[in-house]
Order: C-alpha cells, then sequence, then structure tokens
C-alpha cells in the first residue's frame, strides 16, 4: 500500500459535542469516493474529552486514522499547518471539526480537482446573515481583493482542496501566523470555487468572537500586502502638500491684509484631521513592526506532544 491519495487535515479544539457525530458522517463518506485516504486530527489543547475521544477513534479505525496531539492551544491555522507538515496524500482538504460543512461534499471539491484545478476554494451556500453583514463583508472582500490580489468570495468557509503542489509550498513557509486559505491561493496557478453546504453550529460554541474577525481582515490585509503602507505614504505625501499649500496662503494674508485672528475653530479641525492621520498611521505602522516582531522571535509555530499513527507500519511492512 502506498501513500494515499486523499488526506483530510481537521483542526480539533474542544469539539467533544460534535466529533462523534463528525466521525459518524466522515468515514462513510469518504469511503463512498472510491479513493484510498487518511484523516489527520490535530487536537489543538482540548480541554473537554476530545482529545480522548479522537484516541479512542484512532484505535477504532487506525487502518486511515492519525492524530497529533498539541500540548497547548496554538490556533486553528497552526493546527492546520502541523496536519499539512504530516499530511501524504496528492489531495489535501481541510474541514472544521464542527459540522459546519458537510464531509458528503468534499467529493464537491475533489471532482474540481480532478478537473486540473489546483486549488478549490469554497462558498457558503444559503448564508441568512443580515443584509448589513452581507454588504459588509462584500464591501472589506472588494477592498481586500484590490489590496492583496486574493480572489476569495467568502474567506469565512475552510473547507478547501489544495494540491500536493500548493501544499509543498505552504509547508516552506514559517510565518508565525498566517490565513492558510490566502496563503495558499498565492501559490495556485489554477483556482477554482464551488459552492457548498453550509448550516449552523449544532453543538459547542464558534471560538472566534467579532473582535478576531476584524484581526483576521486587519491580518489578510497586512500579512499579504504593503500596499496598506504605501497608500498611507501617498495619503500622507498629498495631505503635506495640501498644508504646504495652506501655509504660503496664510502667509501671504498676513503679508497682503496684515495680522487676523478668528477662524480658530477652523485650524482645531485641521489640526484634529491631522492628529488622526497620523494616529492611524502610527498604529498601521505598529501591525507592521508586530508581524516583524513575530517572525524574529523564530519561536517554534507549535509543539507536538505525541502522534497517534499506526498507518506508516503499516505501509512500511506490506
Ligand atoms: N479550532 C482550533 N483551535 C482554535 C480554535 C478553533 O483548532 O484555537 C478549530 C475548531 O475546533 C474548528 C475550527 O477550528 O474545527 C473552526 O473553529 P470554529 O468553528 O469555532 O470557527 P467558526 O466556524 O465559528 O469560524
Ligand atoms: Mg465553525
Amino acid at each position: 500500500m502506498n501513500a494515499p491519495i486523499l488526506s483530510v487535515v481537521i483542526p480539533v479544539y474542544n469539539e467533544e459535542a460534535s466529533l462523534q457525530m463528525l466521525f459518524d458522517r466522515l468515514y462513510p463518506a469518504l469511503d463512498a469516493l472510491a479513493k484510498s485516504y487518511e484523516i489527520i486530527f490535530v487536537n489543538d489543547g482540548s480541554r473537554d474529552r476530545s482529545a480522548a475521544m479522537l484516541t479512542q477513534q484512532h484505535k477504532l479505525r487506525s487502518d486511515v486514522t492519525r492524530v497529533i496531539l498539541f500540548n497547548g492551544n496554538f490556533g486553528q491555522h497552526r493546527a492546520i499547518l502541523a496536519g499539512f507538515a504530516h499530511a501524504r496524500g496528492t489531495q489535501i482538504v481541510t474541514l472544521d471539526a464542527d459540522l459546519q460543512n458537510p464531509p458528503e461534499d468534499i467529493g464537491l471539491l475533489l471532482a474540481e480537482m480532478d478537473k486540473g484545478h489546483d486549488y478549490v476554494g469554497s462558498i457558503r451556500r444559503q448564508r441568512n446573515d443580515s443584509w448589513w453583514r452581507h454588504a459588509a463583508s462584500r464591501m472589506m472582500n472588494k477592498m481586500r481583493e484590490r489590496i492583496t490580489r486574493i480572489k476569495m468570495t467568502d474567506q469565512g468557509c475552510m473547507m478547501r482542496a489544495y494540491s500536493r503542489g500548493v501544499i509543498d509550498m505552504v509547508n516552506q513557509c514559517s510565518e508565525m501566523n498566517t490565513f492558510i486559505p490566502a496563503l495558499a491561493y498565492t501559490f495556485s496557478h489554477n483556482p477554482t470555487e464551488v459552492v457548498v453546504g453550509h448550516e449552523e453550529r449544532h453543538a459547542g460554541e464558534s471560538k472566534y468572537s467579532l473582535y478576531s474577525l476584524i484581526r483576521l481582515n486587519f491580518d489578510l490585509m497586512t500579512g499579504f500586502s504593503v500596499v496598506p503602507l504605501q497608500l498611507f505614504s501617498m495619503v500622507g505625501m498629498m495631505i503635506s502638500i495640501g498644508s504646504a499649500l495652506l501655509v504660503v496662503y496664510l502667509f501671504l494674508r498676513r503679508l497682503l491684509i496684515g495680522p487676523e485672528e478668528g477662524g480658530l475653530f477652523t485650524l482645531f479641525a485641521i489640526a484634529f484631521f491631522l492628529i488622526g492621520i497620523a494616529l492611524f498611521g502610527v498604529g498601521l505602522l505598529g501591525e507592521y513592526i508586530g508581524r516583524i516582531y513575530m517572525e524574529v522571535r523564530q519561536r517554534p509555530r507549535y509543539q507536538i506532544a505525541t502522534i497517534l499513527d499506526t498507518t506508516s507500519e503499516k505501509n512500511q511492512a506490506s
């Protein structure tokens, strides 16, 4: 038996309420594809029974199940990166453990891969968010697309498929904080997207707050592009030209008309506006410096406690 064709990587953090249902649906769905596969669960330091349930599941299906147990909570994307580092398939699919995307739809992604695409993104079918959330996410998408050149209709959907070539490139990246769908996109030659099913979370709760969604958008823009910095210097340049003209104008008035008072609040308005822009610039610089700081420390991205894997022994034996 050689390496499997398909690797499914699933990050797990406090998902005891969903895991059993995930096992019950995922294995039959993959069996139905009639492709050799492996499932790599990465336990991201769960504090509930998730690790025990994964260990149990590994015993039940040790032929296709591999489990990586982290020593602590390192975040969803690092968990997926650990899964990638161990994945052996030529097609790699990421899936959330919470069953918000149906495992039965993995076949849709793989069908696109078989057509020659090396990156298959996904769009959630019928999201029943309110209209203003739709509008807000549309606007963020447009802006991100222009700034980073990464085309992703639905960045919130993690169920995606990648080719071996793309994953090999991702594995060479040593960034501390990244967003995998975007990072992988930059290495793809022939990306596409499909619509997949989407449900509300049945059990457990979302690990992400509104704050982290805002963070994600910041990270995407500063992590994949320096356009914000460049835009800021353009804006800064235009404003300094404007203020220089204002100084000349006021100086001429002083010469021609003589000393004047009044207009104090206009001056305040201008000063506050400039202070606001300067503060925004400082914050923006901080975003980049923060990223640089995280990188130069060169700390390991995650710490693995144990790997439960008997599939490779079998491979070597046969
Ligand atoms: N997850 C993780 N580590 C974390 C947070 C989340 O491994 O620190 C996993 C989680 O178990 C799930 C996936 O990442 O499989 C997505 O998390 P969640 O469903 O909470 O995010 P949402 O769907 O709300 O964006
Ligand atoms: Mg979810």
